[in-house]
């Protein structure tokens, strides 16, 4: 007989915290929302049920007062009697290191474990262990899951995920690529992987949106992506630069007085589209831009599509060729011109678009040619039903 449950999908931020419930293995969202502004002031929270979209302003001190309302909302909406209905708790972690190659249930191992790779996401993984200690003591009963961005990478070779840097750095210090956005690249891999009918295919994806990183994936697992040590590495994004030269940093440190953590900053938060474009870290308002002729707009859009372009071609023959481009994210799903302009570079590998199918938004559509060599799909992410599944497996064991 199946077993039916509820599970709630976490992701918290330092100052945030989204929340999507699950009947599994239904698949089926229940509730979903997010706080904002945690214990900074100002804080309110959005929640969306049956359809309906509510906001309401409440003074978060911290995630204890945010965990505290959702469990009350959901009491009093009906979506659970009691709160020993909610059987597990999955919580994205940005990195589980080299230790973790999947999810895992949190104990206290797991939290002393993501604590010592805080030095590695020192933004990230604290701020992830405030959630998941707030839902243990306010959720006891549950399964705490710990669901990794790095996770679905751990399957790179070394020849991939090495720096040609001393090799102690990487014994020692831990120096290598690690690559993020793993719970999409790995519902990207399952589902193309299903609509296809083929479990072995060659699947290059492209989650492109604020942050941008491409995966190879062969037999479900991936072989390389683009992003490194931190998620700076790799495509030109909204605001990251993605791969630059490290000597420039010492360069303008020099040059401007600014201090490392400033130069840091400029190339996290400064740099991409924003940095080129001198507009926006939008990728809309860089499309409206470059329709009026901006230069820099122009710029910006044709050197963003270049290093997608590059990657493609490159995990195209890491792969022995590609039986599916996959765009999702912000751009990938919504930016019919983005897509275009990149597809239409990779005609000497014989990939054509079909402009009519590509006309869409947030859809998963096949938008390649019948004659196309290699198929391109739209497949719109789902990160957070990655981690339910994950979650809902170790319950229903
Ligand atoms: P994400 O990080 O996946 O949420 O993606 C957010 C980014 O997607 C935004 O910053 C925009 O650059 C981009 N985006 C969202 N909607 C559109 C659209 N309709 N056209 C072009 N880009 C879009």
């Amino acid at each position: 007989m199946k077993k039916y449950m509820k599970i709630l999908s976490v992701n918290a931020g330092s100052s945030s915290l989204k929340f999507q419930m699950y009947e599994m293995p239904e698949e089926k969202v229940l509730i979903s929302g997010t706080f904002e502004r945690i214990g900074i002031g100002g804080g309110f929270y959005t929640i969306k049920l049956n359809g309906e979209k509510i906001k309401k302003e409440k003074e978060l001190a911290d995630h204890s007062v945010a965990v505290q309302t959702l469990i009350d909302e959901l009491l009093e909406n009906k979506v659970i009697e009691s709160l020993d209905e909610i059987k597990g708790v999955g919580h994205r972690i940005v990195h589980g290191g080299e230790k973790y190659a999947s999810s895992v249930i949190i104990n206290d191992d797991v939290i002393k474990t993501v604590e010592e790779l805080s030095s590695l996401a020192p933004l990230h993984n604290p701020a992830n262990l405030i959630g998941v200690r707030t839902f243990m003591e306010l959720i006891p009963n549950a399964t705490q899951v710990g669901c990794f961005d790095t996770a679905f990478h751990q399957t790179m070779a070394k020849r991939e995920f090495l720096y040609p840097v001393p090799y102690e750095w990487y014994e020692k210090y831990g120096v290598r690529r690690y690559g993020f956005h793993g719970m999409s690249h790995n519902y990207i891999a399952n589902r193309t992987a299903e609509i296809l009918e083929n479990p072995n295919a060659r699947i290059i994806s492209c989650h492109i949106g604020n942050g941008g990183s491409l995966c190879a994936i062969k037999d479900g697992k991936s072989i390389d992506t683009s992003m490194g040590f931190t998620p700076n590495a790799g495509l030109m994004m909204g605001s990251r630069s993605g791969d630059i030269d490290c000597t420039l940093i010492p360069y303008i440190m020099d040059k401007t007085g600014e201090s490392l953590d400033e130069v840091i900053n400029d190339l996290n938060k400064k740099s991409g589209y924003l940095g080129v474009s001198g507009i926006s870290s939008d990728s809309r308002d860089i499309e409206d831009a470059a329709a009026q002729g901006n230069e820099r707009a122009i710029l910006a859009q044709d050197m963003y599509v270049e290093k997608i372009v590059n990657y493609i071609a490159e995990y195209y023959l890491e792969l022995g060729g590609a039986d599916a481009i996959v765009f999702t994210a912000g751009v990938g799903e919504n930016s019919k011109d983005t897509r275009k302009a990149i597809i239409d570079r990779l005609a000497p590998l014989g990939i054509k678009i079909d402009e009519e199918a590509n006309n869409v938004r947030g859809e998963e559509k096949l938008i390649s040619t019948e004659d196309s060599t290699v198929k391109v799909y739209i497949i719109p992410t789902d990160e957070e039903v990655m981690i339910a599944r994950d979650t809902f497996n170790f319950i229903n064991k």
